[in-house]
Formats: structure tokens, sequence, C-alpha cells
């Protein structure tokens, strides 16, 4: 399928190097560096204003870079002293609105990625295979995103899954090294959205291209993506695995920023800290010297909750539980006020003043304070 990629595998398909675009006196991406391999998903996360769709514009063509580089299978589209216009960077684009031609069956549409949207590989030697390639290209594509009965149809006639799928065939039909895809979920219905995901990832692992979207949806990035960058005021802050930015967060705001977290006081001691739950084992200890005051963050799924004597003055008590079936978040109080959170399995559904031990089930992360 990806017969007109460089066939080097050790290329990666895009890289971003340094690259800073302001906007007057708004810095909207601030020194971003980060590479995607062919086939390989990669989230921009963030909160809104964080510089998500510049980098994304700057990397297809529709911003120019105050600096820094961008490089598409290995050429360089926008560097010192070059630019490429964004029909000559092998990106294909999901918008957020998906933007399908109203007037267009499912087949022109995707056909158009082949043909007008990229006048100018009409230029090169092999445009007149393209061009007779279309038809048995189209049907790839539909048979790709799992819409083979539907190339007759209009956009009207689709539900927002299979609009989006449509966008996606037309974005991967020239066989672009790249796919930059802007909030493609936030237009369809919430309930969909998880199933649609999966969809999502299995055709752009089938595919083979490499991918990079844009989310403000944790759960979207984390479960979309090989790797999650997280920006922050133009910055990508940090860079990993979806349980590396999840369970081992290198800053305050990313671990509150990718899931629910409690943060409680702690003193540093050898290999661990030492908080109101007990002693805490730490992922990254180097932290902090032995006294030393800390913030630790666990999860709500990290913590457990034992019965305790109802007339232990000392206990802490269940303020509240929401019950959800596979699980219930239970909030408790300790001894000291702090309220922490806790994400539960429900063979024991607990009650408002149960009085209860808090037991920490997983090694934590320490922030300096
Ligand atoms: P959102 O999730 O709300 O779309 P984002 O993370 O994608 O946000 P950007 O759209 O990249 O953020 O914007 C980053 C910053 O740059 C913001 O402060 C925004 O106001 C500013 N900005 C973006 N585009 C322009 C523009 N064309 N002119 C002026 N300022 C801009």
């Amino acid at each position: 399928m990806n017969s007109a990629l460089d066939p080097a595998s050790d290329i990666d398909a895009l890289v971003a190097e340094h690259v800073t675009k302001t906007f007057g006196e708004t810095v909207a991406v601030r020194d971003v560096s980060f590479e995607v391999k062919r086939g390989e998903i990669v989230a921009l996360l963030g909160p809104s204003g964080c510089g998500k769709s510049t980098t994304l514009r700057v990397i297809a063509g529709f911003e120019r870079p105050d600096e820094g580089l961008v490089q598409i299978n290995g050429e360089t589209a926008v560097g010192p002293g070059v630019w490429r216009p964004p029909e000559r960077r092998r990106v294909g684009i999901v918008p957020q609105d998906f933007a399908l031609f109203p007037h267009l069956s499912v087949t022109e549409n995707i056909a158009f990625g082949l043909a007008d949207g990229h006048r100018a590989w009409w230029t090169r030697p092999w445009r007149r295979f393209r061009r007779e390639a279309t038809p048995a290209r189209v049907s790839e594509m539909l048979e790709l995103v799992g819409l083979r009965e539907f190339g007759e149809r209009y956009p009207h006639e689709l539900s927002g899954g299979e609009a989006q799928r449509v966008a996606l065939a037309r974005a991967l039909a020239p066989e672009p090294a790249a796919v930059l895809l802007d909030e493609p979920f936030s237009n369809l219905d919430q309930n969909l959205r998880a199933s649609l995901r999966l969809a999502m990832r299995r055709i752009l692992k089938a595919a083979n291209t490499a991918a990079v979207f844009v989310t403000h949806d944790r759960e979207e990035a984390l479960s979309l993506a090989d790797r999650v960058a997280v920006m922050r005021e133009g910055r990508i802050e940090q860079i990993g695995a979806p349980d590396d930015i999840y369970y081992r967060p290198e800053t305050r705001f990313i671990g509150s920023f990718v899931g629910d977290a409690n943060i409680l006081p702690a003193t540093s001691v050898r290999y661990g800290a030492e908080t109101e739950l007990g002693f805490v084992i730490l992922l990254n200890p180097s932290e902090g010297e032995d006294g030393r005051p800390l913030d630790v963050l666990l999860r709500p799924e990290q913590l457990a909750l034992k019965d305790a004597d109802r007339d232990d003055v000392e206990a802490a008590r269940v303020i509240n539980s929401e019950y959800y079936g596979h699980d219930q978040v239970v909030r408790v109080r300790l001894p000291s006020g702090l309220q922490v959170e806790t994400r539960l399995r429900t063979e024991v559904v607990w009650q408002p003043d149960d009085p209860v031990q808090v037991v920490v089930l997983d090694d934590a992360i320490g922030f300096a304070r």
C-alpha cells in the first residue's frame, strides 16, 4: 500500500525540530521537537490555547514557522531557505468538521484526494498511472475504512462516524507519508466516540502511515495514540507512551491533566516518602533528600479501602460514592481532613460515613515542593 514511500524503514516519516511560531506578542508554539515513525500514532494533547492546532498547521504548511524545521519522509518541507506549499508535502489532512464536499458522492470525495487536491503530483512522471489507478485505489480505501457499500451515497446520507471514515479515506488515498487529524472526534456523539477510536486506530495501523492527531480529551489521547505529547503554553512538556504519561508524569501539571489525581503532602525518606497513608515507594526517589517536603501523586485506582472499627475516631470516613456498575468512585476524608478519591470494584458498596482504612496499592510519583 505504501509503495510510493521511501522504502528505508529507519527514516522517521515526520520530524519537527525546534519549531517556534509567534502571532504578534503570542508565542503559540515554542521550540517544539518530536518525530513520528511510519505506522506510529502520536497525540498532541493539551488544554485550549496550548499550541496544538498551530503545531499541526505548521506541519501541514498552513502556517510558516518563525524558526525550526519540518521534514516529511526525509525531505525538508520547511526549514532554513526551504518552503514547500501544503500540496507538495505528502501529508493527508482530516479537518475537524471532515469538510466533505456535499455535492460529491463518497467515491468522488475520496477520488478528489487523488486528483484536484494534489495538483502538484500531476507534474510527476507517474501522473498517468495515478489517474488510471484511481478507481482501484478508491475501492481499496472504501474497503480499508469498512464502507464498501457506501460509494454512491452523498455526505448527507452518512452518520457522523461514517463521514469521519470517508474523510480519513480521502486523506489516506494518495498514500501520504503522514496524516494529520484535527480533533477528529469532536464533532461526534459522545456515546459513539469510544467505539470509533478503536476503528480509527485499526485503520491507521492498516494504512501504516504516520499519524498525528490533536485533542484536548485525555481518554482519546491515551486510548488511540502510541505516544502522547502533552503540550502547555506552546511547549511539549512530556512525550511518551500512554502509561508513562499516566503513571510517570514528569510534572504536576501533567499528572493532573492526564487523569484524576490525589496529591498528598509528604516528606521524603529513603526510596520513598512518608504520607498520611503511610510509607509509599517512589518511582522517582531522587526527587528529594531525606526530610524534604514533597507532593505525592496517586491515582484513584491505586488506592483501596478496608473496613475500620466503627468506634475508631482516628479512622478515615467515606464522604460519598458514585456507583457505575463496573466500578465505583468513593471519596474519603482522612483524619487530617484531607480528601482522597478512590476507584474501586463493586463487590463492597461503600456508604457515607463508613469508617475505612485507605491502603496504597502501588508505587507513586513524587514532586519536590
Ligand atoms: P484549541 O484546543 O482551543 O484549539 P490549541 O491548543 O489548538 O487550542 P492554538 O489554536 O494552536 O491552540 O493557539 C495557540 C495560541 O496561539 C493561542 O493563544 C491562540 O489564541 C493563538 N493563535 C492561534 N492562531 C492565531 C492567529 N491566526 N492569530 C493570532 N493568534 C493566534
